[in-house]
């Protein structure tokens, strides 16, 4: 199934699909696990400075994981170059993966993605990505570590 942006506005509006499993860890277990940006930007909803993160220019194959908790988010063969400076990908791995919450922050409407398992904050999904989907998932590099396929041979 491929996610559009009604099944996004739709899991803002009536809540999201339920997660994979719950990992829950205290304040002072994310800061100890975590380097003070990864936990700047997933536990603080923080951006990373676009064109600074380590997988923006990486089209390695392999898998996006969550920097807490490696459930796998999102794969290279849904990345893409946005030319926004940060990794872009157009679906989740799977669609259970990601949750959606509406950002009234900063005086303007978006919408937040945040890892489904572990309400890591990830970045920001837009109606502007490429067809078939139309979907822009805008994640910060920190959040995420891609387990590389090449790795295992
Ligand atoms: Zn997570």
């Amino acid at each position: 199934m491929m996610l559009t942006w009604k099944d996004v506005i739709n899991f803002t509006v009536n809540g999201n699909p339920n997660p994979p499993f719950r990992v829950e860890k205290t304040d002072a277990e994310w800061r100890q696990q975590l380097t003070p940006e990864q936990y700047r930007i997933t536990r603080q909803k923080g951006t990373e400075r676009p064109y600074s993160g380590a997988l923006c220019s990486i089209y390695d194959e392999g898998q996006y994981n969550c920097i807490c908790c490696n459930t796998p988010l999102f794969d290279s063969t849904i990345k893409f170059e946005s030319g926004s400076g940060w990794p872009s990908f157009t679906q989740p791995i799977e669609a259970h993966a990601i949750k959606y919450h509406k950002d009234s922050s900063l005086g303007m409407i978006r919408v937040e993605v945040l890892c489904n398992s572990c309400d890591a904050h990830l970045g920001h999904i837009f109606p502007d990505g490429p067809e078939p989907s139309g979907l822009r998932y805008c994640i910060n590099s920190e959040s995420m570590t891609l387990e590389s396929k090449t790795d295992n041979t």
